[in-house]
């Protein structure tokens, strides 16, 4: 048998005789033995002794003692948990006949050794009993080690690595007793989906070791606020699940969300860095919202995604509309993977006309998806879809390329067009941070289909505020291209005019909620008068939107706004209808 790794623990031998001489012979005659020796000079001590040590591979028990003699020393050794199995080797000189050594077997010991003791005979036996006890040793270990690894191996199976708790496959398990706690009790349990606001900022700016860091202490700080019967677990990323079992009182339920909201507002302290983050909760009721319990989840989900739409920082219970509202999401979301391929997508343009001649510069490309299941889905609703999903990399390439190809088709066959049309393409926040846009805007201008100066590029005003020198750099990049850049729905985000100056803008357009009020809202107008007074004052051209009345279009000129766009002009067409609306108001063919 090969040896085994016990980890150089060794086996004690117990040597017990009531006389000094006899244990100090047996002692010189072990010497040899790899094995501690200890002593014990009557049966008490040796049953003492033998409860305390824990490697206890042997006995040596002289069978002749004074008030507990072997006999029942073994007896004894025999009656106890610990000592039961520890084999005994009884020493005697006297005795040597049958009864008294069947006498000793039946009180337990498992050898005999009769004085004089044949130091051979001796050597060889105890030296078996060491090995016994080594490969008993070595199992037991292994069979501990294995234990300890099957224990975590279960732990890790169904717990998060990171914060430690429950992970989403033991969650569904808790929701499933949960669930039939509940039918059986006929009370109700709450699930409470969460999702950290602003954890992706915390994890890209002072990266994952610090996010994984607050992870940790959001999880410990959910793990105070539940009683034991309720779970806590991680559902992935930065998201969690709590689940409050028996909520008969609702106070308690309201409690207990605003108690997470409460902790998901504190500070956090990595390190010298003081994080602050909230928390959106979405929270569903089993069987009184819902009685399908493996929707659960999804339902709180949703209504999660309510809390982030209602500015975060809040709870949002599930309701049925917002099942449907996202299944629509879902289904949109899944025909949106396959439009490009199914060329469903084309683009349609709205004329800009300069407000002191009326007459068109340029138009504005806008996205248009129509789809064989869905019909005409509108871009404000799709373009957020291809955001979150990635496919706006692709499809703003898309748009940039083809509106360049339409415009450059329409100058080409209307020659006779007292200017080069321009044109203006809507670029997403996102694709400034995927190096696909800039090549292809750099690609485009290559082709020299249409000079950079008659191209403009449309960004939002979370562009600027985002305030990075990547983004930066990369609008002055396009504009070193020569093309121009313009603020889209100026006034709706929260960028101020000094933004501006700090940016390589060339164009605000006023966002059409502004022009909406024309003439009836004093106020607005006012604000008219100032943002066009100021783009001004900072040398920015500017374009109002939405112009739908006269009323609107006579305001806007007399407040000197350089160009517009609206459906008083012209809705936005597709190219072969726009080419005829040209054709008209330039009297041409
Ligand atoms: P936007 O860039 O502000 O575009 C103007 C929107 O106002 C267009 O809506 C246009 O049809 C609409 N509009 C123009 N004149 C009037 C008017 O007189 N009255 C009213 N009520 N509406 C008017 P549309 O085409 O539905 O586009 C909505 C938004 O979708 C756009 O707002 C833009 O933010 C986004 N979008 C469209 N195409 C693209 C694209 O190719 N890329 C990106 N990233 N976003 C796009
Ligand atoms: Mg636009
Ligand atoms: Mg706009």
């Amino acid at each position: 048998m090969g040896k085994r790794n016990i980890n150089n623990f060794k086996p004690t031998i117990l040597i017990v005789d009531d006389i000094a001489a006899n244990r100090f012979a047996l002692r010189q005659l072990l010497k040899a033995i790899d094995a501690e020796l200890i002593e014990a000079s009557s049966g008490e001590e040796a049953l003492l002794k033998a409860i305390e040590l824990d490697n206890l591979a042997l006995i040596l028990l002289d069978v002749q003692m004074p008030i507990m003699d072997g006999y029942e020393t073994a007896e004894l050794l025999r009656e106890e948990e610990q000592t039961l199995h520890i084999p005994i080797i009884f020493v005697t000189a006297v005795h040597r006949d049958e009864q008294h050594i069947l006498k000793g077997y039946s009180s337990g010991a498992i050898d005999y050794i009769t004085k004089p003791i044949q130091p051979d005979i001796l050597a060889a036996k105890i030296s078996l009993f060491m090995e016994l006890w080594r490969l008993r040793y070595g199992l037991e270990k292994e069979i501990t080690h294995r234990n300890k690894l099957e224990d975590k191996n279960r732990f890790l199976a169904d717990h998060d690595m990171l914060t430690g708790l429950p992970n989403r496959r033991r969650l569904f398990l808790e929701i499933e007793r949960a669930v039939n706690r509940s039918d059986r009790d006929k009370n109700e349990f709450a699930l409470l989906f969460i999702d950290l606001d602003g954890f992706k900022s915390v994890n890209d700016t002072l990266g994952h070791k610090v996010g994984d860091a607050v992870l940790i202490q959001i999880a410990e700080r959910f793990n105070k606020l539940v009683r034991k019967t309720d779970t806590v677990a991680r559902f992935g990323g930065d998201e969690f699940v709590i689940l409050l079992t028996d909520i008969s009182d609702s106070q308690f339920l309201i409690g207990r969300i605003m108690d997470v909201l409460k902790v998901g507002r504190q500070p956090i302290m990595i390190g010298n860095e003081e994080i602050i983050l909230s928390v959106s909760i979405g929270v569903c009721i089993y069987p009184n919202q819902i009685d399908d319990p493996d929707k659960l989840v999804d339902y709180a989900d949703i209504a999660m995604y309510k809390s982030k739409e209602l500015g975060k920082n809040t709870f949002s219970f599930f309701s049925s509309d917002m099942d449907q509202a996202a299944h629509r999401r879902l289904a949109v979301e899944k025909q949106l993977r396959h439009a490009s391929k199914k060329n469903e997508f084309s683009i349609h343009y709205q004329p800009v006309v300069n407000c002191s001649t009326g007459k068109a510069v340029g138009v504005e490309a806008l996205l248009r998806w129509t789809n064989s299941e869905l019909g005409n889905v509108p871009p404000d609703y799709f373009i957020p879809i291809a955001e979150s999903t990635g496919l706006i990399h692709e499809l703003g390439a898309w748009v940039f390329e083809q509106a360049i190809e339409d415009i450059n088709e329409i100058n080409e066959r209307l020659p006779s067009l007292p200017m080069t049309l321009k044109v203006a393409v809507n670029a997403s926040t996102l694709q400034f941070k995927n190096s696909l846009w800039f090549k292809t805007v750099q690609k485009a201008i290559k082709t020299k289909k249409i000079a950079p100066e008659n191209i403009e590029i449309e960004i939002t005003e979370g562009l600027l505020l985002e305030d990075s020198c990547d983004i930066n750099n990369q609008l002055s990049d396009i504009r070193a291209l020569g093309i121009s850049l313009s603020v889209d729905d100026f006034g709706t985000g929260y960028s101020a005019l000094s933004y501006l100056k700090r940016c390589p803008i060339n164009t605000v357009k006023i966002d059409r909620s502004f022009i909406k009020g024309i003439p009836e809202d004093k106020e607005d107008m006012v604000l008219i008068h100032a943002i066009i007074a100021m783009a001004h004052g900072l040398g920015l051209v500017v374009v109002a939107e939405g112009i739908e009345t006269q009323a609107q279009w006579d305001f806007l000129k007399s407040e000197n706004c350089d160009f517009a766009q609206g459906y008083f002009f012209s809705k936005p067409l597709p190219p072969q209808e726009l080419e005829i609306w040209l054709s008209e108001q330039f009297n041409i063919g």
